[in-house]
């Protein structure tokens, strides 16, 4: 496997803010990579590190083996997808897409040619002469794709391209990014706060909290296995037992995560190898496939979901009533031990 990108101990201070605290990280050829974290957790910063907007304070990052420190942005073998686009209003789309080139100082017509094509792959072929302000904004979005690609880049930075578009066509737009991604099998790192479009979207990825990155793994083992705290909670917010309940439930002080799809309400309290808890049902949200139980347990809230049942006329009357005592369980097993 080829390394496309690494960092060892970066750092990156704006005055007493450490935007990327002492990062190691590396990044495959080819692979899907996404940023997930809060905001301000320092993955823009990380992003523009790649790409040579600014410089680390501290650590080497190295491209394809390269060090990168004193490489200039547009000599480095990557491209930046921006969210606000930032695309010139008064330049038609091709000439949008072919800028980059001219700048390189390549030729009117291949330009022209290149960006016809990069239009193509982004499903944009017929609107080389129209003005960004007569496009949507997911076509302007498949646009500020086209201009990245168009340069052939080895690393496509995406830094939220989607967070100007609805949920319907960024639902939208994700399918695409991931057949492009596969079609053009060059390394995509992605910049999100957005957990659920990290999980669907990428080979892995890094948690970052506070400058740090917490974790980093594939979809499934984060979800399935947090290692900290902070990731069982904003990836898939997972329920914390902690504190004293832990003690009480578990007779251990380790903070545990539990899922709220593995929680179940039951009339039998004594089932093998599952723990029981007590609680009192705060609140029931109806989410169409399935309800989401709030119960206080000991003074901690639990997420609880339910399946509904979608074929009876009354698909709402397995849901227990806010006020009322309800019996929780989950298998011992399901439970994952946090740091
Ligand atoms: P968001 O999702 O809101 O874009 P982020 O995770 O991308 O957040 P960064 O933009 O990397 O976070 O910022 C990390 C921290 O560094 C923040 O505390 C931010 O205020 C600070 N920071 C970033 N750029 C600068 C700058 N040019 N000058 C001063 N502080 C900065």
């Amino acid at each position: 496997m080829t390394v496309a990108v690494e960092f060892t101990g970066v750092s990156r201070l704006f005055g007493q803010t450490a935007a990327v605290d002492n990062v190691s990280l590396t990044v495959e050829e080819g692979e899907f990579f996404s940023m997930l974290g809060p905001s301000g957790s320092g993955k823009t910063t990380s992003l523009r590190l790649i790409a040579g907007f600014e410089q680390p304070t501290s650590g080497s990052i190295r491209i394809f083996g390269q060090e990168a420190a004193g490489v200039p942005p547009f000599e480095r073998d990557v491209n930046t997808v921006f969210q606000d686009y930032a695309l010139f209003p008064h330049m038609n789309i091709r000439d949008n897409v072919a800028y980059g080139l001219m700048v390189k100082g390549i030729g009117k017509t291949e330009r022209l040619k290149k960006a016809e094509e990069a239009l193509a792959m982004v499903a944009l072929p017929d609107y080389g002469d129209r003005k960004p302000g007569q496009l949507s904004g997911g076509q302007r979005q498949r646009v500020a794709l086209a201009r990245a690609l168009v340069n052939q880049p080895r690393v496509l930075l995406l830094d939220e391209p989607l967070g100007a578009l609805d949920l319907k066509l960024r639902e939208q737009m994700q399918v695409e990014l991931k057949t492009l991604h596969r079609k053009l099998g060059i390394t995509f790192i992605y910049v999100t706060h957005d957990q659920g479009e990290a999980l669907s979207m990428s080979d892995r990825v890094a948690v970052f909290n506070k400058g740090k990155i917490e974790q980093v793994d594939a979809p499934k083992v984060l979800y399935t296995r947090p290692k900290t705290m902070f990731v069982a909670d904003f990836v898939g917010t997972a329920n914390v037992v902690k504190g004293a309940l832990a003690q009480t439930l578990t007779s251990s002080s380790t903070p545990f995560s539990i899922r709220p799809e593995h929680i179940r309400m039951v009339a039998d309290t004594t089932l093998a190898d599952h723990i029981h808890a007590k609680g009192e049902v705060i609140d029931v949200q109806y989410h169409g496939a399935t309800s989401r139980i709030e119960v206080s347990v000991g003074g901690q809230l639990f997420a609880v979901m339910m399946a509904n049942l979608q074929f009876g006329a009354d698909d709402e009357a397995h849901l227990p009533v806010i006020g009322s005592s309800v019996q929780l369980a989950w298998p011992v097993s399901a439970m994952v031990p946090l740091a």
